[in-house]
Order: C-alpha cells, then sequence, then structure tokens
C-alpha cells in the first residue's frame, strides 16, 4: 500500500536528515526543505522532492507543500524540525540573534502548522511532530532567548493540539537532550561553545540524530487514535 506524504523542514542536516532517512526507509514519500538544498539532495533518498525553502517565507514553505502535494497526495505528517540556537549572555547578545530564533524556531513553526492544518482537519486526519528541545522544559546556562523560543514551542504544541483533537488530527512534540549535530556551530562566542564541549564531554557523549529519528517514527507509526503528546529523549547521564 502507497504510505502518505510526511513533510521535514530543517532536513539537511543533523536530526531532520536523520529523521528523513528513517521515514524514507519506512516507505514514505518525502517533501524535505531548508536552505542548503545541495545537502538534501546528497541524502539520495528516492520519493522526494527537495526544496530549498526559507522556513521564514511562509508562501515559499505552501508553495513546496501544494507541489509535493500535487505530486505524492496529502501530506499526513509535518514534522517542524528547523532551528537555530544562538547562546548567549542576555546582556551582551546581539538582539539580531533573539530575532533569528524566534523567526525560524517559533514564527516559522506557527506558519508552517497553518499551512497544512485546515487541510489535516477537513481530511480528520493527520499528525504534525514539532521538534522542541529539553530547553523548552528547563532552562540552561546562557540560553536565555532559546529557552524562550522553545518553551513557545512547547505550548504552542500543547495549545494547538488541544485544539484540533475533535478533528482527529494529532499534535506532538519530541523534547531532545544534547544530540551531535551542527546545532552549536551557529553559537559566536567561543567560550560559551567550549564550556558546552566540556559540558558534552562530561556526559560521556552525547546523543546522535538517529535516536531521535528513532522516537518519531515510534510516535507517528502509533494508531490515529493514539497521540504520544511528547516524548523527552536525552542522554542517560545528562542532568
Ligand atoms: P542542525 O544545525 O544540524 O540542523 C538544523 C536544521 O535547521 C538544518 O537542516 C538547517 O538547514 C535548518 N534551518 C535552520 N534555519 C533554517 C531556515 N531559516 N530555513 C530552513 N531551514 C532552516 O541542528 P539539529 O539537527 O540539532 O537541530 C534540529 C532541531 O532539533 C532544532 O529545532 C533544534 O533546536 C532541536 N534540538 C537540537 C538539540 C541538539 O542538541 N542538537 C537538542 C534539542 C533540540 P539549512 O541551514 O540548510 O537551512
Amino acid at each position: 500500500m502507497t504510505k502518505p506524504l510526511v513533510v521535514i523542514t530543517g532536513a539537511s542536516s543533523g536530526i531532520g536528515a536523520a529523521i528523513a532517512q528513517r521515514f524514507s526507509q519506512a516507505g514514505h514519500p518525502l517533501l524535505l526543505v531548508a536552505r542548503r538544498i545541495e545537502k538534501i539532495e546528497a541524502l539520495g533518498l528516492p520519493n522526494v522532492l527537495c526544496r530549498k525553502v526559507d522556513v521564514t517565507d511562509a508562501q515559499a514553505f505552501r508553495n513546496a507543500i501544494q507541489e509535493a502535494e500535487g505530486v505524492y497526495g496529502p501530506a499526513d505528517l509535518l514534522i517542524n524540525n528547523a532551528g537555530v540556537m544562538l547562546l548567549g549572555q542576555l546582556d551582551t547578545q546581539d538582539p539580531a540573534e533573539w530575532q533569528r530564533m524566534f523567526d525560524v524556531n517559533v514564527l516559522a513553526l506557527l506558519n508552517s502548522m497553518q499551512a497544512v492544518l485546515a487541510d489535516m482537519k477537513a481530511r480528520g486526519q493527520g499528525t504534525i511532530l514539532n521538534i522542541s528541545s529539553i530547553a523548552g522544559k528547563k532552562s540552561f546556562p546562557n540560553h536565555a532567548a532559546y529557552v524562550g523560543s522553545k518553551f513557545a514551542v512547547s505550548s504552542i504544541t500543547e495549545n494547538v493540539r488541544e485544539e484540533v483533537a475533535d478533528s482527529n488530527v494529532r499534535v506532538m512534540a519530541i523534547h531532545p537532550g544534547a544530540v551531535d549535530t551542527e546545532l552549536l556551530s551557529h553559537t559566536t562566542n567561543p567560550e560559551i561553545i567550549n564550556g558546552y564541549e566540556e559540558w558534552k564531554a562530561s556526559m560521556g557523549g552525547v546523543l546522535v540524530a538517529d535516536d531521535i529519528a528513532r522516537a518519531a517514527t515510534f510516535m507517528y507509526e502509533q494508531p490515529q487514535n493514539v497521540n504520544i503528546r511528547d516524548i523527552t529523549v536525552a542522554p542517560t547521564r545528562q542532568p
């Protein structure tokens, strides 16, 4: 039987790329979006539409969804994974970094949920999985704006879950702990980067992206009447 379309944002590296591989192995056609299209194309997965989309461009995202649905049918799963983490201390951090985190992590996520929800509600079927963070449940040093954006993701997820539950649409979240990806590389303060690397080493290492991808497929593959609302997956030794 043909499997339905899965849409993944930020599929060009890290957790998004690992999730794309898992859902491809499970036989789903995919729409993969990110700015570095060459990296999503390099995954070499079958039945995939790759589109260069900055998720802060709501119209570009809607256009990509429309194109993919024209080829593969309605999107049954949207995974909002694209995100940025720019660590800093509030008194010195460039406010442009706060803006970028809220634009990508929060506002783009709202826009992309809106892009699929009306159709999912009308069909009485569909799932949205938001990749939040353990930093959407507790705070960490130098994380003020990032934590703010991820608490927003967690609370938006829970609120929209209630809003659309009667339509049989599932909204769920994963809260990853520390995972080895490119995420830290965008932080500009070298002392904070070093401190974070030491913290990761103190745990004896962190998760790999596929640890999160397995949780994503497990949540989605439950029957539609079962909503695993959220999962926190962290290194065993992470505080
Ligand atoms: P990576 O930096 O490896 O991946 C981030 C992805 O987001 C990339 O594919 C990037 O694609 C995409 N992205 C960023 N900005 C945009 C944009 N404006 N438009 C489109 N895509 C964008 O990090 P991770 O894999 O770790 O991060 C994935 C998610 O997991 C994020 O939401 C992050 O907050 C969350 N997370 C990660 C944790 C970790 O320890 N790694 C822990 C908890 C949560 P491109 O640059 O090509 O556009």
